[in-house]
């Protein structure tokens, strides 16, 4: 097996002053990658700013022989996206890879869910991994190669209670992701999605204490490695990862029941089994295949 090595390559990790985006980083750099490491170092709800928590991540990669830099901008803006960009382009001359993982947690019911909590959450995650990927995209597209690795949740993909505010902001993330897959293919720009389940300061108090412990980041970090590599060519994939665990999660489409003529209510009542059965289902890669697919199975029924 060949082994990862990112000699030669720029990366740059949101978020990586700590938690998981800070183990990546780490990695990266270990095993060759000049890295920028980005965080405006926040508390776990979005306030405050320490640039100390970026320059320690720097000092341990230097220390241990690596190439590092320190970013402090907010990815929430475009101006803090481009900054962070053209920070890489600066001290190192390219961007290979980026790591979108800086997040905040401003977790309530939605009846509780104030408009304040909605934007923060949703301008970090979801606003922040557009103002950093898109100028990290135009340069990779020039380039002719990227990896970049969004990072998702099973809370937005599933639903976990309480999360409103973040599930949508993750669930958002994925579904750019699902686009920018596809106008990253000819530009060889892989996009995946990560959802990963950690101890760290953003689920402290929300894992049960063994949980915390089994979980650290360092599980995560060598399936974040092997989606910034060179050696993965998928593009697309929902990879879940966390203390041991590693797999695929997909939106897949059941076989459906076609109609020739305009169903009524009570028809698609009459039809709600097979509606809703995912048995057969199948993933598409995008909705054109999805939808031809559909018209085929249409075409099919009104023949018989
Ligand atoms: P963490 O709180 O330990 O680290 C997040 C880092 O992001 C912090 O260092 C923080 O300063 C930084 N940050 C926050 N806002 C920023 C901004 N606007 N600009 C730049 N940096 C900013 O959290 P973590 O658990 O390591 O989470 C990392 C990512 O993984 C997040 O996107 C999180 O939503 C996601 N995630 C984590 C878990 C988990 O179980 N820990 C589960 C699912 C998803």
């Amino acid at each position: 097996m060949s082994k990862i090595d990112f000699t030669g390559r720029v990366a740059i990790v949101t978020g990586a002053g700590a938690g998981l985006g800070k183990d990546y980083a780490l990695e990266l750099a270990r095993r060759g990658a000049k890295v920028v490491v980005n965080d405006l170092g926040s508390a776990r709800d979005g306030g405050g700013a320490d640039a100390a928590v970026a320059d320690l991540v720097v000092e341990e990669i230097r220390s241990a022989g690596g190439e590092a830099v320190a970013n402090y901008d907010s990815v929430s803006t475009p101006t803090g996206g481009t900054n962070i960009v053209n920070t890489a382009l600066e001290a190192f001359g390219k961007l290979d890879i980026l790591v979108n993982n800086a997040g905040i947690l401003r977790d309530k019911s939605l009846s509780k869910m104030d408009e304040d909590s909605w934007d923060a959450v949703l301008e970090v995650h979801l606003k922040g991994t557009y103002c950093v990927t898109r100028p990290a995209f135009l340069h990779m597209r020039e380039n002719g190669y990227g990896r970049i690795v969004m990072t998702s949740s099973v809370s937005g993909l599933l639903g976990n209670f309480g999360q409103s505010n973040y599930g949508a902001a993750k669930m958002g993330i994925a579904g750019l992701a699902n686009v920018l897959k596809l106008e990253g293919a000819k530009y060889n720009v892989k996009v995946n999605v990560l959802l990963p389940s950690a101890g760290t300061r953003m689920t402290q108090d929300l894992m049960a204490p063994e949980m915390f412990e089994k979980f650290g980041v360092e599980w995560v970090t060598p399936a974040v490695m092997y989606l910034c590599s060179e050696e993965c060519q998928d593009t697309g994939a929902y990879i879940n990862a966390f203390a041991g665990y590693y797999s695929r999660s997909a939106v897949i489409t059941g076989q459906g029941a076609a109609f020739a003529e305009l169903p009524s209510a009570e028809d698609i009542m009459g039809s709600w089994d097979r509606i809703m059965n995912l048995e057969g289902g199948a993933y598409h890669e995008d909705l054109t295949k999805m939808v031809t697919e559909a018209v085929t199975f249409l075409m099919t029924a009104a023949q018989k």
